[in-house]
């Protein structure tokens, strides 16, 4: 199979771990496999989260784990210039206006606490779906009506078809939030489709996301959205079997690179924590292991 465009789109948030230079490295697995570009996306729409020497992480990371970017910004100043989501807010604009033409949102002024109370799952279950607020109310998020959805259908990666309900977990997203800046789902499809990407590659963890941005895509009208093709790879887990998290310093590849390791260690921890039976120290052995 052959690809055009994927990517890379890590947030700036935190100094990235082990589970990003696995989801990382084997983007760069696949891509030399169906010689796809690599796009590098920062996701740093998030301001308050948002630290520019996380930013320089990522690169000194892309650069330790020997990944070669084709499109994106190159250094801090290139991405702070030119390629931070700040400069895509119009395009955001552009398609939540084109929903608010459609009869699928709605505005929401519940509080996550609210949510919270109303059903110990912690979903939102369409509340305010009934209660007709002005879209333009001050407070209040933008929600897409996910009970009209038809089942999603999408390919996941190399050719197997998905065909799923909106689950739980996503019913109901959020579009808009209320502080009137986009979700993350909806700059994901938004950036997706204005680069051009065809091969997604994401944790798991995102594939409740990947149903609600290839339903999003159709609301909004992206039509090329349904050729692209997801892989979904597991979560690394620590020895305690919990999920990495970038305030968890140990397994920081900033510490990793710190204290001195090399790239074939990273590769052989990668193995370690995906159980695997023969020792992996480079790329060759990692590829083998996922056998691409
Ligand atoms: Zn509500």
């Amino acid at each position: 199979m052959k690809f055009n465009l994927t990517r890379i789109a890590p947030t700036p948030s935190g100094f990235l771990h082990l589970g990003n230079a696995y989801s990382f490295l084997l983007t760069k697995a696949l891509a030399e496999k169906t010689g796809a570009k690599i796009l590098l996306r920062i996701d740093d729409l998030d301001r308050e989260r948002y630290r520019s020497e996380y930013v320089q992480d990522i690169f000194d990371s892309l650069d330790f784990l020997e990944i070669t970017i084709d499109k994106g910004p190159k250094n801090l100043t290139e991405f702070e210039k030119e390629w931070s989501q700040i400069h895509r807010r119009p395009l955001y604009e552009q398609a939540l206006e084109k929903l608010q033409e459609t009869s699928h949102i709605f505005a929401c002024t519940c509080s996550r606490k609210k949510i919270q109370s109303m059903d110990s799952s912690g979903y939102y279950l369409g509340h305010c779906l009934e209660r007709r607020i002005p879209l333009d109310r001050k407070e209040a998020a933008w929600r897409i009506n996910t009970l009209i959805a038809d089942l999603i259908e999408f390919t996941e990666y190399p050719d197997s078809k998905i065909i799923q309900p909106i689950p739980l977990d996503t019913s109901f997203f959020m579009v808009r939030k209320k502080d009137q800046m986009p979700s993350y789902h909806m700059t994901s499809l938004v950036d997706d489709h204005y680069f051009e990407v065809d091969l997604i590659v994401r944790g798991q963890d995102l594939f409740s996301s990947s149903i609600a941005q290839t339903y999003l895509s159709e609301i909004v009208g992206f039509k090329k959205f349904k050729n692209i093709v997801f892989y979904h790879h597991l979560i690394l887990k620590d020895a305690q079997k919990k999920k990495l998290s970038k305030s968890d310093g140990a397994t920081s590849i900033h510490h990793l690179r710190k204290s001195g390791k090399k790239l074939s260690d990273v590769f052989r921890l990668i193995g370690e924590m995906m159980g695997s039976t023969v020792p992996i120290s480079n790329m060759e052995d990692f590829k083998g292991i996922l056998s691409l």
